[in-house]
């Protein structure tokens, strides 16, 4: 199944996609779709082009994975990392597919873009073995880890430069984990005004999603619609040659897999 989480005609609604189509649901939230409520059909299906796609949910935690592929460390000529690597972003970082992400010019000048699979928490997981772990997950979605480096790497630590309102673009859909046969074989792309800057694959993680949950649960109690994104292939642009960074105006897109491709764009500054 894929869960959108809609806007038409006024109202908001969470449906399944079906091809081209929706067919909208009783429930008005992702998390009433994973507490198992509101999953019946409600209403006629209607074309996707006449609703506009929102985030798919507004997590409760945002749990994040640094330098989690081989090809990633690759490219900034680093070991790997011998445990996962957290940070956080907020509720407030999230936003739609064909929302803006935005920033005030004298913030930062190094915004960058980061394709990743996003797992969505379906039930409470605590000290949970890697072998059971899959069976905590509710879906995948796409996500963007919008990352400002220069106050990434300023700062001592990460969080400022990650959890800036807007830099989490989620979507545009929730794929069920049983359409996922196997997280470790997903295609995963990013694509700036067109242009294919990001191509690989969920193999290259070096801890697979099985490991991340088994690990954060160790110290974290997972809640349904809690959210991990699970880290980035290479090819983002502070490590290119020159170096790429966004500007208002950049379309981006992230292709993963069975979940689609979600779009942004860079905004105006904020002023
Ligand atoms: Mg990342």
């Amino acid at each position: 199944m894929k869960w959108v989480r809609f806007e038409r005609d006024g109202k908001q609604g969470m449906g399944m996609l079906q091809g081209d189509s929706v067919q909208p649901v009783a429930a008005t939230t992702l998390q009433e779709v994973i507490d198992g409520r509101g999953t019946q059909p409600a209403g006629a299906a209607f074309p996707l082009s006449e609703a506009k796609l929102r985030a798919p949910l507004r997590p409760g935690k945002i749990l994040c994975v640094g330098q989690n592929y081989w090809d990633h460390c690759r490219e900034q000529k680093k070991d790997p990392p011998t445990k996962p690597i957290l940070f956080a972003k907020f509720p407030l970082s999230v936003i739609g597919p064909g929302d803006q992400v935005r920033w005030p010019q004298d913030l930062t000048s190094q915004v960058d873009y980061e394709a990743e699979m996003a797992l969505v928490i379906g039930r409470a997981a605590r000290l949970v073995k890697e072998e059971d772990a899959l069976d905590y997950l509710f879906g995948y979605t796409a996500a963007n880890d919008i990352s400002a480096r220069d106050i990434q790497f300023g700062d001592g630590q990460w969080l400022r430069g990650k959890a800036i309102d807007t830099f989490c673009p989620l979507g545009p859909c929730v794929v069920t984990r049983d359409e996922v046969p196997d997280p470790q074989n997903v295609p995963i792309k990013q694509r700036v005004n067109g242009t294919t800057l990001q191509n690989s694959n969920t193999k290259e993680m070096i801890f697979p999603v099985r490991q991340l949950v088994s690990f954060i649960s160790r110290a974290i109690t997972l809640e349904p619609g809690d959210v991990i994104l699970t880290g980035t292939p290479d090819g983002v642009g502070v490590f290119r040659d020159p170096k790429i960074f966004l500007k208002p105006g950049d379309q981006l897109e992230v292709e993963l897999g069975p979940v689609g491709v979600l779009k942004n764009t860079v905004g105006p500054f904020l002023t």
